[in-house]
């Protein structure tokens, strides 16, 4: 193999440049050619390819989202678009893929290798840490982090006014941010689409609010059953009568300089995934699980689910009482 391909695509994540970094970087001491593709998916579509030498990637490691761009490109969900895409790789003489992104960015991998034979290693970056097969997703610390700033300075003004304040946090389809966000946070209540919202719950922890505590904060998931933070705020008030104050966090969880463990993650499945490819192993993700490199089949990666540490979620209700 001579030449392959890197590319951000989804949503962007805290640490993408450092992953960057580390594939260009290693393909390069591995003796490979590394283009960077613009924009995911439709940079493919677009021709937007651009040879990347080891400075070209100097002076990111510490920046937040993706020199590379990133996006969600309805056109490479059909066939013509994949197609078009294929073609393109192939007239640049890219051999193989590195894509960087979250689970729809794999199974556009998986089809790109089913339709036109051109292969790819995954590497998870997502803020949700959503996927199976590793520990954690490139950007996840550093989002929980961010959201944990925020929270702490929510809880200021909340315990100065005696406050009951609702903070919705990101994750569509996953609590993890929500739930160690709330642990760091010291959160009162922690709803979660994992788990249906349990209203007598919120009342007996909130009795405490009535009676000697001066602030509450529940945490909620963008993706929990019940539509989000306001919808829970306002069934609340309706049943027992809290007044309340939201504040969606959105996407600053997304931005700022990754955290030491973002950018290290990212290093070593940089390095690893290029590893991976001249040892041809394709069609893989490549994630760390309990310290050390693993390699799942894509498709693994999102058909299985990851499950929340049951033991976060008991000690979270331990310790809001
Ligand atoms: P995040 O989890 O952060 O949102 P993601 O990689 O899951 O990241 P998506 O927007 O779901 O983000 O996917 C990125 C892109 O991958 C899509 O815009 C689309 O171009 C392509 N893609 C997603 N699903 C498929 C599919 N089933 N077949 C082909 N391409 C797909």
């Amino acid at each position: 193999m001579k030449r392959i391909g890197v590319f951000t695509s989804g949503g962007d994540a805290p640490g993408m440049n450092a992953c960057i970094r580390a594939v260009v970087r290693a393909g390069i001491y591995y003796g490979l050619e590394v283009i960077g593709i613009g924009h995911g998916y439709q940079g493919m579509i677009n021709g937007e390819f651009i040879p990347l030498q080891a400075r070209s990637v100097s002076n990111i490691l510490q920046r937040g989202g993706t020199i590379l761009k990133t996006a969600r490109s309805e056109e490479f969900m059909t066939k013509e678009g994949r197609a078009k895409a294929a073609k393109n790789l192939k007239e640049q003489g890219i051999e193989a893929l590195v894509a960087i992104g979250g689970d729809g960015t794999f199974r556009g991998a998986i089809a790109l290798y089913e339709e036109h034979g051109i292969p790819s290693v995954g590497i998870p970056a997502t803020i949700d840490n959503d996927l199976y097969g590793t520990d954690y997703t490139i950007g996840y610390d550093t989002a929980v982090n961010t959201a944990l700033e925020s929270i702490d300075k929510i809880r200021d003004t909340a315990d100065a006014h005696d406050r009951l304040f609702y903070v919705e946090v990101m994750g569509r389809t996953s609590g993890f941010i929500a739930v160690e966000a709330g642990i760091g946070g010291g959160a009162e209540y922690i709803a979660i689409p994992e788990e249906q919202t349990d209203y007598e719950e919120i009342k007996n922890v909130l009795k405490g609010f009535r009676k000697d505590k001066t602030s509450s904060i529940i945490i909620v998931a963008e993706g929990d059953e019940e539509g989000g933070a306001f919808k829970i705020a306002r069934k609340v008030k309706e049943l027992y009568g809290f007044d309340y104050r939201v504040v969606v966090l959105g996407h600053i969880q997304r931005g700022g300089s990754p955290s030491a463990r973002d950018r290290i993650l990212a290093s070593k499945l940089g390095v690893a995934a290029v590893e991976a490819l001249i040892s041809g192993k394709f069609n893989v993700m490549v994630g760390e699980v309990k310290g050390e490199i693993k390699l799942t089949p894509l498709k693994e990666t999102f058909r299985r689910r990851k499950e929340l540490d049951p033991y976060l979620l008991k000690i979270a209700k331990i310790l809001s009482i």
